[in-house]
């Protein structure tokens, strides 16, 4: 068992060596297409092989598609502002949801990134505003409510006109603790403060549920009329 135990790590071992020797080895006929691939590898989640994969794929194109693709990247560098309102990214100083005067400008939903906007928007159901502070307060990753929008945030309350501010961050520590904190520097105002709900996801087996989503479910449970709305 030992002896297969160190048989097969030598084996792995040697198999990962062998394929980071291949990636960092690879050899091109071209400067230009090297340097394409090692700007491609830069992105997130793609490695020398997909880059190569991804620079070669252009290259069976017709040239206006590349062009196309870069104009699209260095414009939207370019050109993207984030909305001074809530600090959504927008192509004008105001993003479409804070000048839609249908949204409800007294609801602001708190999130911690554009993503978080784009997925409450597709669900329909939300007429409020969003503030994106960009981030949750981290000590471990180095990140500090200076460096997300808090102030910006609770000066909209302290001006007036905020009924009510949804919490919608992740169910984390750090996503708990940046709650927390926005909670203090607004609890004095006469405003609400809610967060979004946490429990069994739809279509859940109720026994495959961790101990801690169950708990939450029960100690926030609804009165049965309301979750009749949602169906
Ligand atoms: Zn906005």
């Amino acid at each position: 068992m030992c002896l297969y135990y160190k048989a097969s790590n030598f084996f792995f071992n040697n198999v990962c060596l062998s394929f980071l020797y291949l990636c960092s080895t690879m050899e091109m006929s071209s400067k230009l297409l090297e340097r394409a691939v090692a700007e491609i590898s830069q992105l997130p989640g793609i490695g020398k092989r997909t880059a190569l994969r991804l620079a070669l794929h252009l290259l069976k194109q017709p040239v206006e598609q590349t062009q196309h693709l870069a104009e699209a990247l260095q414009k939207m560098r370019e050109d993207i502002i984030f909305c001074h309102k809530c600090h959504n990214i927008s192509d004008a100083e105001v993003c479409h949801i804070c000048a839609n005067p249908l949204r409800d400008a007294s609801i602001i939903c708190v999130v911690e990134d554009i993503r978080d906007v784009m997925a409450i928007e597709n669900t329909g159901l939300f007429k409020g505003v969003y503030h994106v502070l960009g981030g949750k307060i981290s000590p471990i990753d180095g990140v500090g409510p200076s460096q997300l929008t808090v102030v910006s945030l609770v000066n909209k309350v302290k001006q007036g006109g905020v009924k009510e501010l949804i919490f919608a961050l992740s169910s984390t520590m750090e996503g708990d603790t940046t709650n927390f904190y926005i909670y203090r520097q607004v609890k004095d105002y006469n405003i609400i403060t809610s967060a979004i709900a946490r429990g069994i996801a739809i279509g859940d087996e109720l026994e495959f549920a961790d101990e801690v989503t169950l708990g939450r479910s029960i100690l926030h449970r609804v009165p049965f009329e309301n979750s009749l709305k949602n169906i």
